[in-house]
């Protein structure tokens, strides 16, 4: 554990791979620790058709090979990337300087700033053909996917209650023909307002009570088999859209940060309460949780690092 580095980035979604851009153009020593699964959310989407620069869309696993070569063609010989999970940290180290100590399942690094990068994973419904139709009709994005042509004026559903599943239902309800959103309980839990608009919104159909078993299909999803209170039957869907919150991951933190009540990092402008650690990307963002933001803050988290280092 020689090396001290400026700059440790945990992650690498748009979030992690932009902040590394910066601050590696920077010539900050810079170390990305992009986790042995590379890539983030983007890598099992299929078309991105809202990251500008791309008018013909870009497939998400394409999008972040492209942002991972951008960082290795910028690497200098202080700075590197390293396919590994981070497994604890330790900020403010008093045995090293008050450096900050990142752990890996291979490795013990030194820094004098920290990027958390680590993004969220959306949530997902256990179904017994969920898996075989991942992006084949079964989505965690109705803002990435939706606007898809094979969803244009098909059936479509929202499965959730809260504020998300309100907001996807609404853009979903510009594309599809008719949009069911299931609520698996008797009320929804999204905000007054939120609720007011899906309920004024003609294309949107709200099941209450209701469950999603199963989805089918031949090669993409073509029906939907649900569960009310006194019934089980098929309705035709080509789109479901899972809403049913995101895991943050912040597991490795072990408590060394504040979170809020979903488990998402507090920041203000990425910065953490602890001087020289910032977090940007979707695990500290529970609103917008695009691409394009993700790397907007990963952009801003390096430029308060260099600023920080001075
Ligand atoms: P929430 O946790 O608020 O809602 C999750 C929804 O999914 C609930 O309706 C829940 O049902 C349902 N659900 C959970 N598990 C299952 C399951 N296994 N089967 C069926 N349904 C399930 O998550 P959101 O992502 O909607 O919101 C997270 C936070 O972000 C909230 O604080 C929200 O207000 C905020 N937000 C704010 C926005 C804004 O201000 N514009 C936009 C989006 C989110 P149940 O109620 O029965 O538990």
């Amino acid at each position: 554990m020689t090396t001290t580095y400026d700059v440790i980035i945990i992650g690498s979604g748009p979030a992690g791979y932009t902040s590394g851009i910066y601050s590696i153009r920077a010539g900050l020593k810079t170390l990305i620790l992009e986790g042995v699964s590379f890539g983030g959310q983007l890598m099992n989407t299929t078309d991105i058709e809202n990251f500008p620069g791309f008018s013909k869309g870009i497939n998400g696993f394409d999008l972040m090979m492209n942002m991972k070569s951008q960082c290795h063609e910028l690497l200098t010989d202080i700075s590197c990337m390293k396919e590994e999970d981070v497994i604890n940290v330790e900020f403010n180290c008093v045995e090293q300087n008050n450096l900050h100590k990142v752990i890996t399942n291979e490795e013990k690094y030194l820094s004098k700033t920290v990027i958390i990068a680590t993004g969220a994973t959306a949530n997902k419904l256990s179904i017994p053909n969920g898996e075989k139709f991942w992006n084949k009709g079964i989505s965690a994005c109705a803002v990435c996917d939706g606007a898809l042509p094979c969803f244009k004026n098909k059936p479509l559903m929202v499965v959730g209650g809260g504020d998300t599943a309100c907001e996807e239902a609404l853009f979903l309800s510009r594309f599809g023909s008719i949009v069911y959103m299931l609520i698996r309980g008797e009320k929804m839990r999204a905000s007054f307002t939120m609720r007011k608009k899906v309920e004024e919104n003609e294309k949107i159909k709200i099941l209450y009570s209701t469950r999603l078993l199963d989805v089918n299909g031949d090669k993409v999803v073509t029906t939907a088999l649900i569960q009310t209170l006194d019934n089980i039957y098929n309705i035709d869907v080509s789109g479901v859209f899972y809403a049913i919150g995101h895991t943050p991951n912040t597991k490795f933190l072990r408590g060394a940060l504040d979170l809020d009540e979903n488990g998402y990092i507090l920041t203000s402008n990425t910065k953490t309460k602890i001087p020289g650690v910032f977090a940007c990307g979707d695990v500290q963002d529970k609103i917008y949780r695009q691409a394009i933001t993700a790397a907007g803050t990963g952009c801003m988290a390096a430029l308060e690092a260099e600023k920080y280092i001075g």
